[in-house]
């Protein structure tokens, strides 16, 4: 398990949420009967919300709303806090085992940024990402482009910040099942349920009467990437900090995560393309020798590494992300993440916090 000193320890496992089911809470129809909102706006008692999601963009939908005096609880179905900043202990180590890093154009985001860095939990990495392409893998000499940033504790570090900062109280291995009219969250009343998580996900738990919402999501589909993560003994290849692959069926994307985490350790993150990881997702284990083998050509690596793990990712990304930011229906139902505009770790925070204003705009 994920034991990064100081990390996410202060925001796990407080549930700010009763999930008894109430006898006879289910309305079973649109619209809504009186839920908990009704007590909010004529009994004078705090509104609640329930997030589904403990990755950025939950994370930042809690904490608009808990600054709001709404109270919140993050349910997520990890053991962990992070979702896709994942971050994983090993040999010694955390190693980043999904997004790679983050890039940040937004004022508002810049704020949050700043904050991390000033505080050394966030760390400008690099501008210069290389390319190796053509059938020898040629390493092309890097370009400068965006400041990429990393994290030197990984970047799920930066999630759990997020969370104890604003002190939000996030249940870790606690899936939400099923919400239906109400809203109702697993039987539970609230006055807004979220659902900050890949289109399929979210899908999977919206009742048949949320008509709307669920053609929003569907139709919608993920690309999957199976990340190989390897050690050496020492540095044996070019030096480089990470490499786009063109032209290569197995690898798309390489990260040397030693020089990402500032620690030079002798380890290196791989992302398959999808065609590769489509097939080999039940078995995710047994693609690590095509990964290695791959890896090793493309940067002409002597030597078989010390470890090797590999994480499936079966909904990394997005193949048509929605235009808007977010979307909070009438039901109350609220989605965001990184489906909700350009699918990178940015825009995940900006549609959490853009729905976390909007929710208690409504619940005003
Ligand atoms: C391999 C890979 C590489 C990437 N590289 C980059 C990169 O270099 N730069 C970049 O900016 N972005 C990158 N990304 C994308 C980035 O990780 C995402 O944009 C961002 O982390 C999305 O955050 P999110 O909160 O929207 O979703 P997630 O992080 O996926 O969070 C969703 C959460 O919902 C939880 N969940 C699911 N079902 C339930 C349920 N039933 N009940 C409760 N909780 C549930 C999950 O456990 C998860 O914690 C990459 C992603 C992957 C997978």
């Amino acid at each position: 398990m994920f034991t990064a000193p100081g990390s996410h320890a202060a925001a796990r496992s407080v549930r700010g949420i009763p999930r008894k089911r109430r006898p006879g809470a289910e309305n079973g129809g649109l619209p809504a009967g009186p839920p908990a909102s009704m007590s909010r706006q004529w009994g004078g008692l705090v509104a609640k919300v329930v997030v589904a999601g403990g990755g950025i963009a939950g994370i930042a939908c809690a904490s608009v709303l808990q600054a709001q005096g709404i109270t919140v609880g993050v349910r997520d179905r990890g053991r962990v806090i992070g979702g896709r900043m994942a971050s994983r202990w090993i040999d010694g180590r955390i190693v980043d085992s999904g997004a790679s890093y983050f890039t940040v154009t937004s004022p508002e985001f810049t704020e949050v940024v700043d904050d991390w860095t000033a505080r050394g939990i966030a760390r400008p990495w690099t501008r210069r990402m290389s390319v190796i392409s053509g059938p020898n893998a040629t390493l092309a000499a890097a370009e400068p482009g965006p400041l990429r940033y990393a994290a030197p504790r990984g970047l799920r570090s930066l999630v759990a910040d997020l969370a104890s900062r604003a002190g939000v109280s996030v249940a870790q291995s606690d899936p939400i099942a099923r919400i239906t009219p109400g809203p109702l969250v697993d039987g539970e009343p609230v006055d807004a349920a979220v659902l900050a998580m890949p289109d399929p996900q979210a899908l999977r738990h919206l009742d048949e009467a949320f008509v709307e919402e669920r053609a929003l999501l569907a139709d919608r589909p993920w690309t999957p990437v199976l990340a190989l993560l390897a050690g050496w003994s020492h540095r044996c290849w070019t030096p480089m900090d990470g490499a786009f692959v063109h032209d290569d069926d197995t690898i798309e994307w390489v990260a040397d995560d030693g020089r990402r985490r500032g620690d030079n350790a002798p380890v290196l993150v791989a992302h398959s393309t999808a065609r590769f990881a489509q097939p080999r997702l039940a078995e995710p284990a047994a693609a690590g020798p095509a990964l290695i083998a791959a890896l090793r050509r493309l940067l002409a690596i002597p030597e078989q590494p010390r470890w090797v793990y590999v994480q499936r990712w079966t909904f990394a990304r997005p193949d048509r992300p929605h235009e808007q930011q977010f979307h909070l229906s009438d039901n109350r139902i609220g989605l965001a993440g990184d489906g909700w505009g350009q699918p990178k770790i940015e825009n995940a925070w900006l549609s959490g916090t853009a729905l976390g204003r909007a929710i208690a705009e409504r619940l005003r």
